[in-house]
């Protein structure tokens, strides 16, 4: 499902890696990591002003069209204040600004809520997730945010466009063949509803990624007890290895489309953690050239799982 080039370096090997299906490539440098930047202390973020505390919420947030926001559990769901899509909502996952350990129910009810605020928009909808300002949330305090669009963005575009065309020439889902191909790879992380593997050829650092057994956002809703408590798992081993940021997106294609052979997936990925230097882990690689430097083999990240999750 990919393809390798290994270049021996002065101090270790490079691999080249590239995505068949959608062409997207990275290098992965082990050596790298012995730089040791990242460092795991996470410093406070103050409450002090969050519009998102308990207190702040009412009056420094938007509600929807009829006056309300989306209250689930302790979740509260309203539109994006900034939007920078067609449709574009917030989740406030708890009341708490800090969190120290997120429960099941915590995680299943902003997922709920973002299901309520995005179903009935027409378009490609998507679930993320920035965690902690050095992941981009611009608040510290955890929020989900939910986005449709009338296009898909480049990545599930790239993976729409890739399984439907693998389909009709394959005549069998790309999806299912990748499922096949990681559980031989020895890469699967968790095998329950949802598939979670280490991606091969990894968007970013520390890449998990998850194929759910439905197409569309309206079939989430008898998953999303497995999704947060694979979420919850994936985030309390980011956190043995010393990882507190990530972010977390979850693809869907359009409603009303049938047999075109796509997967709803969910990728997370490791941040750096915050630090008072700025110290970023996105440089011109990631951001010019699209082309991530990635310091964890995915086959040593699935070692790294197993050891630690048991
Ligand atoms: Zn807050």
């Amino acid at each position: 499902m990919f393809t390798e080039r290994v270049v021996q370096t002065g101090k270790g090997r490079l691999h080249f890696r590239r995505e068949t299906l959608t062409g997207l490539s990275c290098r992965i440098s082990t050596e790298r990591i012995r730089r040791g930047i990242d460092r795991s202390d996470c410093p406070p973020f103050p409450a002090e002003g969050c519009p998102f505390c308990p207190g702040n919420l009412p009056a420094d947030t938007p509600v929807f069209p009829d006056g309300r926001r989306i209250l689930v559990g302790e979740s509260v769901t309203f539109p994006n204040l900034y939007p920078f899509a067609g449709w574009h909502t917030v989740t406030v996952v708890t009341r708490d600004h800090v969190v120290p350990a997120f429960t099941e129910r915590q995680i299943s009810d902003a997922l709920e809520g973002q299901v309520r605020s995005l179903l009935g928009h027409d378009g490609y909808p998507s679930l993320n997730w920035n965690y902690l300002p050095s992941a981009g949330a611009s608040l510290a305090h955890p929020h989900l945010q939910g986005v449709v669009d009338s296009v898909p963005s480049p990545l599930p575009g790239r993976y729409l466009d890739g399984s439907g065309r693998y389909l009709r020439e394959q005549g069998r889902s790309y999806w299912d063949d990748l499922a096949k191909a990681e559980r031989e790879a020895g890469r699967v992380i968790m095998d329950g509803e949802i598939l979670w593997f280490a991606q091969p050829v990894p968007l970013g650092e520390k890449e998990i990624r998850g194929i759910l057994p439905v197409s569309h956002l309206s079939e989430l809703r008898p998953l999303i007890p497995s999704l947060a408590r694979d979420l919850l798992r994936i985030i309390a081993f980011y956190r043995e290895i010393g990882t507190h940021a990530f972010n977390c997106s979850l693809f869907f294609d359009r409603e009303g489309t049938a047999g075109r052979g796509f997967r709803a997936f969910c990728s997370v990925i490791a941040r750096i953690n915050p630090n008072s230097l700025s110290l970023s882990d996105s440089a011109f690689m990631e951001r010019l050239h699209l082309e991530p430097v990635i310091l964890t083999l995915p086959e040593d990240l699935a070692r790294m799982y197993r050891e630690k999750m048991g």
